[in-house]
């Protein structure tokens, strides 16, 4: 309980990830902090639900290991990461071609330049993380990282891009099939155009190695209009460019900011898809309990904020020095007019099981051909065997946008089609839907958006940075940083007051 005369350094206003993060750094430097959530749960959008020995993500599938905050961010050293086969497989034309994949010998040069190029990178740049043996393969270890998202390979390297083709060890293992190079060969030109791997893997190979800010100084369109003016070709894009970025920016109709397609191409490059050990919940929870004992509050909602208190539905006002909003756009909004409501991207998730798992291994399987409702699906539990028991395979989909009406019947007519098996036999666990899922990522797309409104007023969440985990946590760093700056510089701010706290205990 929070008893009236309650008072601290912080408020932390929402536990998510960002409140949470946040949190765990001010509590670290000493600062003593409330995290006040109005839900009954931590995590935020970061939810797991567990159903009969299933753990059901709210969130897509689509982390990577690439992303600083997650596998460098304090609090999350117990973090275990999964990650999935190496690149994507995409459907077309009623075949799987496997792409992004690293490509021995040439990928691996690629791949140290990228290296290189990241860590002279600018210091608030995403660089690559180092290896805290957190990484858990669930089938071959993690290799070198990749800029050869489609190369066109040598006999000596393999391809970059190769039809799929399922085999007995997939059971096991997430290796991927290759096919004969001059299968390959044919396939990649039906694909891509011939002379198109060339020119992509170039072309991403120069991104991943172009520094932030240079990045973030080209010229900014929304991504379909980017990828018309990027000198690709239309099957290239068509192929893998399209399919892939609407994946990973949640967005169909890919509006969102060319700056944004790049850091996410980029963090795909520089890094394995992957996922928490165990659920989405996995993250906030482990932030949470690095938090000293009674730092978290559930079932408090906040009502008002001001520099010096912040006012609750349950619990009256509380006092404090300093307030950080750390809920989700439009509440954010509400608690503090003036700030933007950004568009929302729908998301809908869609769990399903069967005791005969498709045999596409631990790849991400994208339909390039967009021949129904779902953007993207993998068999989660080959990727992360925790997530379901034994015996059953757990196959996650992803739809973006408004849903059919009968969701789970479209989808389940698409995933027959893109894992080329019948699903009628599939049980469906779960269906979520998230109305405002992630922020739209528009152009102009500010992705550093200011945290410190006022000295004693700050805002983190997805809505400051990219609407992603990463920049969730980013934005954390960010504000916590402004406020710890503020609270060492600006004493009055933060100076311990014993008779203004002893008159205010005996007002209330
Ligand atoms: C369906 C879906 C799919 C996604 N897929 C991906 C993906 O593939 N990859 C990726 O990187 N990201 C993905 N995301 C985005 C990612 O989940 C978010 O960016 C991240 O979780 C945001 O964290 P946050 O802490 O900023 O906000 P939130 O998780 O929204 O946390 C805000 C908290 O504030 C609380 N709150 C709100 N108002 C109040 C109030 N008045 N008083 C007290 N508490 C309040 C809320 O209850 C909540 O717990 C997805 C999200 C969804 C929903």
């Amino acid at each position: 309980m929070l008893e009236p005369a309650y008072q601290v350094d912080v408020v932390v206003v929402g536990a998510g990830v960002a409140g949470l993060s946040a949190a765990h750094r001010l509590t670290s430097a000493g600062v003593t902090t409330a995290v006040l959530e109005a839900a009954e749960w931590v995590g935020g959008r970061m939810s797991t639900e567990k159903v009969d020995g299933f753990r059901l993500d709210r969130i897509g599938q689509l982390l990577f290991t690439s992303y600083p905050e997650l596998t460098h961010g304090p609090g999350l050293d117990a973090l275990v990461l999964r990650p999935f086969a190496p690149g994507v497989l995409l459907h077309s034309d009623g075949r799987h071609h496997r792409a992004g994949a690293p490509a021995g010998g040439r990928g691996a040069r690629g791949a140290l330049n990228a290296v290189r190029a990241l860590a002279s990178a600018p210091r608030s740049s995403p660089v690559l993380p180092r290896s805290r043996g957190r990484i858990r393969a669930s089938g071959p270890a993690p290799s070198a990282p990749s800029v050869a998202l489609a190369g066109t390979g040598s006999p000596d390297t393999g391809p970059d891009v190769a039809p799929y083709a399922p085999h007995a060890g997939d059971q096991e293992s997430t290796s991927p099939a290759r096919a004969s190079g001059r299968t390959v060969t044919a396939e990649r030109a039906q694909m891509f155009g011939i002379g198109a791997p060339l020119r992509l893997r170039a072309a991403l190979a120069r991104l991943a190695a172009t520094p932030v800010d240079r990045l973030l100084a080209r010229p900014e369109l929304p991504v379909s209009e980017a990828l018309r003016t990027r000198g690709l070709p239309a099957r290239t894009v068509d192929g893998f460019l399209r399919p892939l970025l609407t994946a990973l920016l949640c967005d169909p109709d890919l509006t969102s900011s060319s700056r944004c397609a790049d850091l996410a191409l980029r963090a795909f490059a520089a890094g394995r898809l992957c996922l928490p050990e165990g659920g989405a919940d996995v993250v906030p929870e482990l932030l949470a309990a690095t938090l000293p004992p009674g730092t978290v509050h559930t079932g408090v909602r906040v009502t008002s904020v001001s520099t010096t208190k912040v006012t609750t539905a349950e619990h009256g006002e509380i006092g404090c020095r300093a307030v950080l909003v750390a809920t989700d756009a439009r509440a954010a909004a509400d608690l503090l007019p003036g700030l933007r409501v950004p568009e929302f991207h729908p998301v809908t998730v869609v769990h399903h099981t069967t005791d005969d798992a498709p045999a596409t291994g631990g790849y991400l399987l994208l339909d390039a051909d967009r021949s129904g409702p779902v953007s993207h699906t993998a068999v989660i539990s080959r990727v992360d065997p925790l997530r379901a028991p034994v015996g059953r395979a757990l196959i996650t989909s992803t739809v973006l946008g408004t849903p059919p009406d009968d969701v789970d019947t479209a989808v389940r007519r698409h995933l027959a089609r893109l894992y080329r098996t019948s699903t009628a036999r599939w049980e469906t666990l779960a269906v979520h839907h998230t109305p405002e899922a992630v922020p739209a990522m528009r152009p102009p797309h500010d992705l550093r958006r200011p945290v410190r409104l006022l000295a004693g007023l700050y805002v983190c969440g997805d809505h400051r940075d990219t609407s992603t985990l990463q920049g969730a946590l980013h934005s954390a760093h960010r504000a916590a940083s402004a406020l710890l700056a503020d609270l060492g510089a600006g004493r009055s701010l933060h100076r311990a007051d014993p008779a203004a706290t002893r008159a205010r205990a005996a007002a209330a």
